[in-house]
């Protein structure tokens, strides 16, 4: 990871309103800079329309057909079409002239400013550039080293949550037809935690919400661990439809973010030009890895409650037809130390009363989360506990109640339906050998960490990532990055040139796709794609602009040609290629929930998949009930001196794309080298605010640093601090992971401050 000095980096100080007109001022300098005036103008009208194409960023639901505005996306989308559709273009000229040393040297915002990819590209062992290879040898030498490996199980196969459905169908297919089940996915990074606890506790690893159950029917939202104002910035728009209904919301955040407090709405007037509206009508500033204790503090209130008055607070109906394991989940709480609340959840027994008083007088609740309960070592727990929290009064399966998962990429929930997933259940095993004909792999493979394990440890030959940028998305940046120059290939299939690229294997490609906003023409003629959104809607995306480079191949069409290139015509690589239907017509038979998928996907905002705990209170567990469980507090245990930081994404940023240096809502410019840390504790380290620090990470193997970092004087909790990955990736053990999950615990990593050693 390169370091980049913090010098030039101006602190404003956070704000407290969302979007409003500077974010639309924003979104169109940044698409007229990239795309110019006509190209803008046809792309963002195309955007989250029902004809056009589904926005490459975050996963956040499209409203019903027909209930869409002309200009359906945020700053955050608008910044991502911008960044994919630029006119910028990236070809062999510029890698004649960019050795792979000069392209190390730039970060990771800067490599990805060159533009778009145009042609396939190779790297020759000990070779200092890439040069042009053409598509049929690509193809013929990834297909040859994954014939010349031992074992099947020597590949590993990466896909980022911006695949497509048909994309990620077609890549598990040629990983299983090959022999292995190494199914590495961002999910592993992400959503992990939410998948593993709810799929034991509920039957099902997904949330089980609709839009329509905040806009329309929920009395009260509680967001947790999630930044909806960056993250999924059209979220605000919804909870504001919920407020103007008369909806409260709880949030609770280590940090103030400005889109928990008040969103100025872009879509209308009184956006413009009023104050915005409140939107948090309860704030708890909770410690980073506090939200377990929290949840658990809540749920003993509530049964406190209902002991003092019987039959008023849970819903014993729901508990005793539905539900087990209530009797010792209730033990448990109440064996629970209110110190020990207070202390792990930096809350106050009455600010968790405060929170079970607005539960109490609501009668359906919907739980949003995201990466700031899935990344840490009892992330599992803690969404049990949220479970436990639901059940109590019944807030599943029923209108407006449920959890909420919010999910970071466009279709990271769509590859996992897909079978993007290290250890499918065998009822997905064999129907997809059933219909192909072929012999499925049942031993489970490598998630994310295992893979880089596996790199490390030399047990890999061959690496393929679909999209993404594994290097910085991981954890453990300098383990990880030797890792990868371990592997004997690396391919990667990206639109734009990013740090994967050039910390590669000892042979790398690069193979150059086409993007989601691009035409995808085939040889029955203009294909369209499908993904799923958060809230398990399944819907076509179709490409409006003209490729960025007449070389440029679909996912679909790279992935089918590997196939060709290694099994000949076997499973009907060609002709799913040039005629997306048979792919779809394949997970029809295979996939559950996708019967007659041609037809239903034709909708206009096309069809919702099965939730059986929502649908019908049906609970696919092992004693097919929802279950009660019993998490230990479990807290991080955090030496004198030190502090627990979480990573956070900036403003200008989607996962390991950075768009620009400025973090508008937290009140940077300039500058990502930041950590932000309270007042107090910065002076009680002899710190002020603008020193330049060192972070230090402790972990059982040794320490791990990350260099020169300006220190922010920021209003999060005693205690606690956060700085923006993937430069605060170096910092995470690999081996610190979730349990159950191994999901990396990115946002409690136990650190120290020192004054910055020279670099
Ligand atoms: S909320 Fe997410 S999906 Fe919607 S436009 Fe913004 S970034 Fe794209």
């Amino acid at each position: 990871m390169v370091d980049h000095a913090s010098d030039g980096i101006e602190v404003h100080g956070p704000e407290s309103v969302a979007v409003g007109r500077v974010a639309v001022r924003l979104s169109m300098t940044r698409a007229l800079k990239e795309m110019g005036v006509a190209r803008s103008a046809r792309t963002l009208t195309a955007m989250n329309q029902v004809d056009g194409f589904d926005c490459p960023s975050c996963a956040w639901p499209d409203p019903q057909a027909g209930e869409r505005s002309h200009a359906e996306f945020c700053e955050n989308g608008a910044k991502a079409v911008s960044w994919e559709a630029t006119r910028e273009r990236v070809g062999r000229a510029f890698f004649a002239t960019h050795s792979l040393e000069q392209l190390r040297a730039e970060s990771d915002h800067e490599l990805e400013s060159h533009g778009r990819l145009t042609e396939p590209m190779y790297l020759a062992r000990g070779a200092s550039h890439y040069v042009p290879i053409s598509w049929d040898d690509a193809l013929a030498l990834c297909a040859s080293r994954l014939r010349e490996m031992a074992d099947p199980n020597r590949a590993a196969f990466y896909t980022s949550g911006r695949a497509s459905n048909e994309a990620a169908f077609l890549f598990q297919l040629l990983a299983r037809r090959l022999g292995t089940n190494n199914l590495p996915d961002c999910s592993n990074m992400c959503h992990e935690s939410s998948g593993a606890a709810l799929t034991e506790t509920i039957g099902i690893g997904k949330g089980t919400v609709s839009l329509e159950d905040i806009t329309d029917h929920t009395d009260l939202i509680i967001i947790v661990g999630q930044n909806p104002g960056t993250n999924h910035p059209r979220m605000l728009s919804v909870l504001e439809a919920a407020k103007r209904r008369g909806a409260r919301i709880v949030s609770a955040n280590p940090l103030p973010e400005a889109g928990l407090v008040r969103f100025k709405n872009p879509q209308r007037a009184r956006g413009l030009i009023g104050r915005g509206t409140a939107l948090t009508d309860l704030f708890l500033p909770v410690k980073v890895n506090g939200d377990l204790a929290m949840f658990a503090g809540v749920n003993k209130i509530l049964l406190e409650r209902e002991e003092a008055t019987p039959g008023t607070v849970i819903d014993r109906d729901f508990i005793e037809s539905y539900c087990d394991g209530f009797d010792e989940a209730r033990e448990g709480l109440r064996d629970l130390a209110w110190s020990d609340v207070e202390e792990a959840s930096g809350l106050t027994r009455r600010q968790i009363e405060a929170v079970a008083t607005e539960v109490m007088a609501a009668r359906s609740v919907i739980v949003c989360w995201a990466m700031g309960i899935t990344q840490h070592r009892n992330a599992v727990a803690t969404i049990r506990e949220i479970v436990n929290f639901l059940l109590l009064r019944g807030n599943i399966g029923r209108p407006g109640a449920g959890p909420s998962p919010i999910r970071g990429h466009s279709n990271v929930q769509g590859d996992r339906t897909m079978g993007i997933w290290e250890k499918m259940p065998d009822s997905f095993l064999d129907r997809l050998g059933e219909e192909f004909n072929i012999e499925v792999p049942r031993a489970h493979g490598y998630d994310t960490v295992d893979t880089i394990r596996a790199m490390r440890d030399g047990k890999i030959d061959v690496f393929f990532a679909l999209g993404g940028n594994f290097v910085a998305a991981t954890p453990d940046t300098a383990v990880t990055e030797s890792a990868m120059a371990k592997v004997g290939l690396t391919v990667h299939v990206a639109t734009k040139l990013n740090r994967s690229h050039v910390v590669h294997g000892e042979e790398a490609l690069i193979l150059p796709c086409l993007g989601r906003t691009e035409r995808d023409l085939q040889a029955s003629g203009e294909q369209f794609v499908t993904v799923e959104d958060s809230m398990s809607m399944v819907h076509a995306s179709h490409g409006r602009l003209e490729p960025g480079s007449p070389h440029l191949r679909s996912e679909v069409a790279i992935i089918a040609g590997l196939g060709e290139a290694l099994f000949g015509a076997d499973v009907g690589w060609r002709a799913m290629a040039g005629d997306y239907r048979l792919i779809r017509r394949h997970i029809a038979n295979v996939v559950p929930g996708f019967t007659d998928f041609e037809e239903r996907v034709a909708n206009p905002g096309g069809f919702v998949l099965p939730r059986p705990p929502r649908d019908s209170r049906t609970f696919d567990t092992a004693s097919g009930k929802a279950r009660f469980t019993h998490n230990a507090l479990d807290a991080i245990q955090v030496p004198e001196g030190h502090l627990i930081l979480q990573t956070v994404r900036s403003h200008d940023q989607f996962n390991t794309t950075v768009y620009g240096l400025d973090d508008r809502y937290r009140g940077i410019e300039g500058g990502r080298r930041v950590v932000f840390v309270n007042e107090a504790d910065l002076a009680a380290r002899g710190l002020a605010d603008a020193d330049m620090v060192d972070l230090v990470s402790v972990w059982d193997d040794g320490e791990r640093r990350a260099r020169s970092f300006r220190a922010v004087a920021y209003p999060t909790l005693r205690g606690c601090a956060a700085a923006y990955f993937p430069e605060a990736n170096v910092l995470v053990p690999l081996d610190s992971t979730a349990v159950t999950s191994n999901t990396p615990t990115s946002k409690s990593i136990v650190i120290r401050l020192e004054a910055a050693q020279p670099t």
